[in-house]
């Protein structure tokens, strides 16, 4: 079979959420990553903001046999995760490539990389609850989360992760320092570039900018910012430029590289290989201080998801 995007958890109208235990054990106990050791890499945050499409170039990169050219053919249309779906049909939950990609790291030994896209909901009775339920869920089981936001990182972004945080930490009920392990902001269409510029550089100023604890701060705002310093081992951001007006406004656009500015592709080059950097001590998934196999993953999903039924 093709591999491809496998839904793995659904959420029902009246806001219950189902894992699907067969499609996820085929996932975790694929033959390629059966006992090896896991990296989860997901990528978090609103609705239309480019998370999927971005989760295809992950895949180009985890595939190309020469780190070099991984971006692919200018004229090859961008397949893998659906990420244009159009306006109206959205899946809301979560989404695993169905293929685990293996990875070396610097030691020799093999992991299993896994994706997971994520899918909140814009119905506003369930929102507050879904989503947090969803985001949750994701810290609690990557070891890599991407928080894709749109233009700058707001006050409210960092109240939402703060809160959805706080409720995995409910789940692990043992209160460990750093439950998690990295969370990377990822702020697309960044304006700012004559300022801050684009890259990690750029975002550790506006994270470190958003993140400082003043004097005179409210007390929540302080919480918000201690309890993300708490909650996570590695915190860093990536400023990430505008696509350019053949991705946004063309009906036709299918994500050739030719339609993409350059300046997008630059960051891209610099931001892709870092999230899969083998020697992130981060990046394979830990419980308790341990790393954990892909199949022992299996089982951590279905406790979590239990908790939360509960
Ligand atoms: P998702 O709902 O977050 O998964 O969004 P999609 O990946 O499906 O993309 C939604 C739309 O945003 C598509 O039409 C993409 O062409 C477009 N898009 C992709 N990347 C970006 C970006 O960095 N900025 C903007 N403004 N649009 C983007
Ligand atoms: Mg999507």
């Amino acid at each position: 079979m093709e591999p491809g995007p496998v839904q793995i958890v659904s959420i029902t109208e009246d806001h219950k959420f189902i894992l699907d235990e067969k499609k996820l054990k085929e996932i975790l106990y694929h033959h390629k990553a059966r006992e090896k050791k896991v990296a989860l890499v997901s990528i978090a945050g609103d609705f239309r903001k480019g998370k999927s499409f971005l989760l295809d170039f992950f895949l180009r990169y985890l595939r190309a046999k020469d780190a070099k050219d991984w971006m692919g053919k200018e004229n090859e249309p961008l397949r893998g995760f659906d990420w244009r779906g159009g306006a109206a049909r959205h899946t809301t939950g979560m989404i695993m490539w169905s293929e685990p990609f293996l990875m070396s790291m610097p030691d020799g030994e093999e992991v299993a990389v896994l994706l997971m896209d994520t899918q909140g909901t814009f119905d506003s009775n369930s929102t507050v609850f879904v989503n947090a339920f969803i985001f949750a869920l994701t810290l609690l089981v990557s070891s890599v989360t991407v928080y894709n936001i749109m233009h700058n990182l707001q006050e409210d972004n960092l109240q939402h992760l703060s809160f959805f945080a706080e409720y995995g930490v409910l789940a692990i009920d043992a209160y460990q320092t750093s439950p998690f392990q990295q969370l990377t902001f990822l702020i697309r269409d960044w304006q700012f570039e004559y300022e801050t510029p684009y890259g990690f550089a750029g975002g550790e100023t506006v994270l470190s900018e958003r993140l400082i604890i003043r004097p005179n701060q409210h007390h929540d705002l302080e919480l918000v910012r201690s309890r993300l310093r708490q909650c996570f081992r590695k915190v860093n951001c990536f400023l990430m430029p505008h696509p350019g007006l053949k991705v946004t406004n063309r009906r036709d656009f299918d994500g050739k590289l030719e339609d993409i500015e350059q300046d997008f592709k630059d960051q891209l080059d610099k931001f892709v290989p870092d999230l899969f950097r083998s020697d992130n001590v981060n990046f394979v998934k830990e419980i308790n201080g341990e790393q954990i196999t892909s199949t022992q993953l299996f089982e951590y999903f279905r406790t979590y998801c239990a908790i939360f039924a509960s």
